[in-house]
């Protein structure tokens, strides 16, 4: 479904990936670890087509990103829901409103339909009876439970996850975890997730990626990578997380 092929990007002299080959299949959950810096948000902000890269090519669902026409990239994002470190709710609509505004405005859906569609997510995060609050009357926790609702509704072939849980106080970590698990296991979507949360990592991951200075330095099942790392920088890194 995703498909990374020799994609280098760089910001001035800084080469942040390096000649990055990777794919994911449908339906596969994989994650990304590594050391701060070593490239993995880049990943994520080139999927969505917020960055451009240098070299290289990027296909979603058989659809290069780049070249691609506004009408490409357009049909690109809709099958692509991202869920940020910082929630970025809109403020002044109600849990509910956040949901249903884009399936309304962008898909066409009609409010009858969406307003449906979003109860059943809240259900699934968790929130039922917070559909009339505004995000500031939330905790963390559940602002980005919504903020994970608000991509489902978008009916997204794959679910990019940057660091979800790492602006939450650490109380708050757990129930979002929980949530993703659950959709991990209820849902055929197709996760692709940077993650500090190495428990959460072994739990939910077909292929874990370990990332270092702009490269995949070793890729495996969570077993492999977590129980018997064969790079030494692997090691290190999982030594000092863990
Ligand atoms: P973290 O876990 O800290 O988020 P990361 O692995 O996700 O790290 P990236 O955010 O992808 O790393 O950043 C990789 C490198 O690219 C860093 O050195 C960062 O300073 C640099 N970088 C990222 N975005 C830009 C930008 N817009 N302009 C210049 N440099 C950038």
């Amino acid at each position: 479904l995703i498909r990374l092929e020799r994609v280098t990007k760089r910001f001035g002299t800084n080469t942040v990936l390096d000649h990055l080959d990777f794919s994911v299949d449908a339906g596969k959950h994989v994650t990304l670890i590594g050391p701060s810096g070593s490239g993995k948000t880049t990943i994520l902000r080139l999927l969505m087509t917020l960055l451009k890269p240098d070299e290289g090519t990027i296909t979603v669902d058989g659809q290069q990103l780049f070249p691609a026409s506004d009408k490409q990239v357009r049909e690109i994002r809709k099958k692509i829901g991202m869920v940020f470190q910082q929630f970025n709710l809109f403020p002044n609509m109600t849990v509910l409103r956040n949901i249903t505004e884009a399936p309304v405005t962008v898909l066409g859906m009609s409010r009858d339909e969406a307003g449906e569609r979003a109860r059943d997510l809240l259900d699934l995060v968790g929130l039922a009876d917070k559909r009339d609050a505004r995000p500031t009357q939330l905790s963390g926790g559940q602002q980005q439970r919504v903020a994970i609702a608000r991509a489902l509704a978008m009916r997204p072939q794959v679910l990019l996850l940057d660091e979800v849980t790492s602006a939450l106080d650490p109380e708050l970590v757990a129930g979002v975890l929980d949530v993703l698990r659950d959709i991990a296991r209820s849902t055929d979507i197709t996760m692709l997730c940077v993650t500090h949360e190495m428990g959460f990592a072994r739990d939910i991951s077909d292929q874990v990626l370990m990332f270092d200075s702009g490269r995949v330095i070793e890729a495996g099942s969570p077993e492999k990578i977590f129980n018997e790392p064969e790079q030494a920088r692997t090691r290190e890194f999982l030594s000092a997380v863990l």
